[in-house]
Order: structure tokens, then C-alpha cells, then sequence
């Protein structure tokens, strides 16, 4: 039987990460007359912060842009530790008292929409006994991020059986692996590989690197000097906004270049690796990948400390495809034979869209991945809800801040004029099958079916461009003609999934 008492609120957010404190933050400032609460299926905050627990765990973004725009990121590093992320993520809740809203060890699994009530129904089950709990709310908020927490993406390793050493995947690190004098073959090339091997080569008898392909890897100071000045000059919040500004720009500015000027960005990023390695490297066959920088993410090491391992001879990068695992290591299809004792399966995460969770409209089944995401936030035909998708090519805090007050905006508006329902009505006009995330990337490529797609015009686009999205988001209209609203007599999701004329169907709307 459910546990029907104290479960109603006016906002529910899923999800106690990084997005899901933005989410708190912003719904008790800018709403403050509305009950929300946070459930998380975890037992801690921090999402992926808490979870990944591998040797070096960082960001590879500036902790300024990473930080939240109301919380002033103090650390000398900007790029910055995983427990040094967690302690601010939980500084920052415990300081607005944040972490009081959370439900812990809540798991949703359903949530079902209801036009004639303009109410969502949440059922989630409790604790390791999985009692089932429901809740009911007016709006729904998605801030349950991008993959499967039950496990990370492993390919099929012929003979993986036959192995003797440990095979460790890195989103779960066993605490008590102990990899001192051990020989080590990390399988990978993208952000994980290159934070685990530097992390490890101190410690093991010798770290591979052994990727299929190479991916672009560049070096940032992990701490920032000019920040360090600004912070010294300027009092504290003036510094935070100003850095973020500086590192936003400087980020974009990166990110145009390497898409406008593709062989520029590959003649630059290839100077740079080779002012970090020995001259005899093979820098053609391991560091310059077959696709342009930014078809997908550049990785960033601090300090350059993967070329220092390199260079120590504490780390080998080999390229090539595994034929098999053998009993000792890893055969090559080239014929070589990696020995080791440990394998780290650095090989990527289970892309999940909306943290599992079963949707249902007026009793239909939906599935994220046949939907259109609108402003790259709600669900076209989705009523009152919207799920928070961060950047791939800047800070995903940046987006997280700007989903949460738009989420805030809309509420507001709602509120103002009476409405009860509102939802991205979806013509067909502007229906299209491109991915929501850009990216080449394994990961995103395997989970583009399963997530949301977007369309070709705006409001149906998600452009991965901070300063249009301060415009859309932050200034643009909110009753802009796509989004519809109703009191509640008029349904606004009863003809979901039909194309419709959009002057046709329009419940009573006004303009903000
Ligand atoms: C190893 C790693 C390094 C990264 N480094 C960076 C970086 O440097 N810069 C950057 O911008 N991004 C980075 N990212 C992306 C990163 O995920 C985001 O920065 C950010 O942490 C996402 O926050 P989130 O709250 O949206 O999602 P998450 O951190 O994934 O948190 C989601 C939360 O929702 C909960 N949840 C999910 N489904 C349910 C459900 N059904 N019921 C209840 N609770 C649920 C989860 O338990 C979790 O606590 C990195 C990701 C990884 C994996």
C-alpha cells in the first residue's frame, strides 16, 4: 500500500546532483511561495560527483563556469578535485538549506500526468526494501542527468573470461584496489582515461594507455593566474562574475574557432602537444585523432601532467584494436601482447534519458526518445515539466543555472495569469531527428535513440551557445506562441502526439 501523506508539492525535482541544488536554489529565491521537493534515488548528493570515486577524479572545466552563478567557487585550483566539487556541492546546500527538501533512497520510476486534475502523479520506491511511496506535484523537473548510475558501458572483450588479473570499470572503483607495483593497461582516450593514468602512473609499476582511436587532449593551467589576479583585486562577487564572464568567452571563443576554422584549431592544438613531448614522439598516430576538434569534447589534462607521465616513461600510449584478453593481458591485433595484472575498462558511460523513469500523458506511454525537446528543455506535447540537459561544449552548470530559471520564469508567468497547464505544442511544422547532444562521442552516438531529438527552426533547437540561451532563456518571451497554456477547462495535452494547426488548437492566451 503507498504512503499517501505529506506528498503533495508544487514543484518536484528528481535528482540531488549538481542540477538538482541549481534547481533548489532558484525555486526557494525566485518562487518562494512554492512547496518543492528534491527526490534522489542515492543516498547522498552530488550525482556524479559522489559516484565516480576512481584515482584523480576532476572536472575538466574551470571551476568558475562549473560553480554555480550564486555560489563563488574559493579554491585556489580551477580545475578542481572530485571531493573538493563534493564538499561545494554539499557547502552549497547545507549553507540554503537545500538539503532539508531532499528525500533520500527515493527511486521514481513512473510519472503520470493527469489533464483533467493538471496534476502529476510520482511513484518511487524507498529504501533498500523498495517501499512505494507516491507524490503529486504541478510540475515535474528532470534533474537526473544523462546515464545509468546501475552501470557504466563495457563492449564485449573476447576472452575477458580468461583473464587472471582484476578488470575494473571506473564507475565502479573497488576502494580497496590496491594497484601499487602492478601493471596496469587503461582501455580508452577520452576524459577518463586521461584523468585515471596520470593519477595512477605514480603508484603502479608502468600505466597503458590503449585506445582504438586518439582523441584531442589539451593542457590548462590548473590554476588559473588571471583569475588569481582578478580575485585579488576585485571584491568577491564582482571577481566571480567577472572570471566566469572571462572563462565563458574564452571558452566560446575556443569552441568557434575549432568549428570555423577546423584545420586551424588541429595546427594549433597539434603545436601544442608537441611543445610538451619528447620530439621523437609519434605524436600522427597517438594524439591526432581522424575527426575535427569539437565534433567531439577536447580533453583537458591540468598542468599537462598525462605528457609528464609520458615523458617520465611511466606511461606507454599504445594505438591499436584488442584481438582477445589472454590470460596475462591484452593481445593486439598487431600481434603484440600487453601484460597486466590490473585492466581498467575505461570505455564510457550507459547513456540514459530522464534517470529511467516511465512518463505517462493522460494515461499514454511515452517514450523521451520520440520526442522534441523545446529550448532544449522541455518536451514538445509534455505538459508542466522540463528536464535539465547541461552543455557538451562549455560547463554544464552554465545550462543547469539557465534551465532553472527559466523553469522559475515559467512558474511565475503561470502563476500570474492563472494558468494551470502549459506545454510545448508541437505542429510537425518544425519536427526533425537530429540528436539533442552533437556530439560524435560513443557514448552520445549510443544513446541518441533514447533521448530527446530537436528540430530545425527555434524554439525547437538546442544550440550549445551560452549567449543565445541567456537571450532565449533569460529575456526571451515566455508565451512565445509554441508554448501553450490553459486554466485547466481546456486541456492543453488532449491532443497530444496529433500535428495540429497551431491557431487552431490554441487554449486562451495572453501576452506576458
Ligand atoms: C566522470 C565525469 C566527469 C565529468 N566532468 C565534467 C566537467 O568537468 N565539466 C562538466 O561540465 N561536466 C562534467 N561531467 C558531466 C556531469 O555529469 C555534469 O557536470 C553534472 O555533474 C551533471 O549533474 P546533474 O545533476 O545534471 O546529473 P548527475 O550528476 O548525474 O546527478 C543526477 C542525480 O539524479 C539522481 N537520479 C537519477 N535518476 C533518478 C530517479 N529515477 N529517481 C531518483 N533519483 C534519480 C541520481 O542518483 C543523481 O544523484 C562529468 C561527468 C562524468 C561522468
Amino acid at each position: 500500500m503507498a504512503d499517501v501523506s505529506d506528498q503533495h508539492f508544487d514543484v518536484v525535482v528528481v535528482g540531488a546532483g549538481l542540477s538538482g541544488i541549481c534547481a533548489g536554489y532558484h525555486l526557494q529565491t525566485r518562487c518562494p511561495g512554492k512547496t518543492y521537493t528534491i527526490l534522489e534515488g542515492r543516498t547522498e548528493i552530488g550525482g556524479t560527483w559522489d559516484l565516480f570515486r576512481y584515482p584523480g577524479i576532476r572536472s575538466d572545466s574551470d571551476m568558475f563556469t562549473m560553480g554555480f552563478s550564486f555560489r563563488s567557487w574559493k579554491e585556489a585550483k580551477a580545475i578542481a578535485d572530485g571531493p573538493s566539487i563534493l564538499k561545494y556541492l554539499h557547502d552549497t546546500a547545507r549553507e540554503n538549506g537545500i538539503d532539508r527538501q531532499i528525500r533520500f533512497q527515493h527511486r521514481v520510476n513512473s510519472a503520470s500526468w493527469s489533464s483533467e486534475d493538471s496534476l502529476w502523479t510520482i511513484d518511487a520506491v524507498v529504501g533498500p526494501e523498495k517501499r512505494p511511496a507516491r507524490y503529486t506535484c504541478r510540475f515535474l523537473y528532470f534533474c537526473s542527468g544523462y546515464y545509468d548510475y546501475a552501470s557504466g558501458y563495457t563492449p564485449p572483450f573476447a576472452g575477458s573470461e580468461n583473464f587472471q588479473g582484476r578488470i575494473v570499470h571506473p564507475q565502479h572503483w573497488p576502494q580497496d584496489l590496491d594497484y601499487r607495483g602492478k601493471r596496469v593497461v587503461v582501455i580508452g582516450s577520452g576524459a577518463t582515461a586521461v584523468t585515471l593514468v596520470p593519477a595512477m602512473a605514480g603508484k603502479a609499476a608502468h600505466v597503458t594507455m590503449l585506445q582504438r582511436s586518439p582523441s584531442y587532449v589539451a593542457s590548462l593551467p590548473a590554476e588559473d593566474r588571471i583569475a588569481k589576479l582578478i580575485r585579488w583585486i576585485l571584491p568577491e562577487a564582482t571577481a566571480h562574475r567577472t572570471v566566469r564572464w572571462k572563462n565563458i568567452l574564452l571558452g566560446m571563443y575556443f569552441y568557434q574557432l575549432c568549428r570555423r576554422t577546423p584545420g586551424l584549431a588541429k595546427r594549433l592544438l597539434r603545436r601544442h602537444i608537441a611543445r610538451e613531448l619528447p620530439p621523437d614522439f609519434d605524436i600522427e598516430t597517438h594524439f591526432t585523432p581522424r575527426y575535427n576538434p569539437w565534433d567531439q569534447r577536447v580533453c583537458v589534462v591540468p598542468d599537462a601532467d598525462l605528457f609528464q607521465a609520458i615523458k617520465s616513461g611511466q606511461v606507454t600510449v599504445v594505438t591499436d584494436h584488442i584481438a582477445n584478453f589472454t590470460p596475462q593481458g591484452i593481445l593486439l591485433k598487431s600481434g603484440t601482447e600487453l601484460p597486466a595484472d590490473i585492466i581498467v575498462t575505461a570505455t564510457g558511460l550507459k547513456m540514459l534519458a530522464c534517470g529511467g523513469i516511465r512518463i505517462f500523458v493522460d494515461g499514454e506511454a511515452l517514450e523521451p526518445g520520440g520526442l522534441l525537446s523545446y529550448k532544449g528543455l522541455m518536451l514538445g506535447n509534455v505538459p508542466n515539466s522540463a528536464a535539465c540537459v547541461g552543455y557538451t561544449n562549455a560547463s554544464w552548470t552554465l545550462r543547469a543555472d539557465l534551465s532553472s530559471k527559466y523553469v522559475c520564469r515559467l512558474i511565475n508567468y503561470m502563476d500570474r495569469h492563472g494558468y494551470k497547464q502549459c506545454v510545448p505544442r508541437n505542429d510537425g511544422m518544425h519536427a526533425g531527428s537530429q540528436p539533442l547532444l552533437g556530439l560524435t562521442s560513443g557514448y552520445v552516438q549510443r544513446g541518441v535513440d533514447l533521448f530527446p531529438k530537436q528540430g530545425t527552426k527555434a524554439p525547437w533547437i538546442f544550440r550549445q551557445n551560452y549567449l543565445y540561451d541567456v537571450l532565449a532563456l533569460k529575456f526571451g518571451r515566455v508565451n512565445d506562441g509554441t508554448l501553450q497554456f490553459s486554466k485547466g477547462e481546456s486541456p492543453v495535452a488532449a491532443e497530444i502526439e496529433r500535428p495540429l494547426h497551431p491557431a487552431a488548437t490554441r487554449p486562451t492566451t495572453v501576452s506576458p
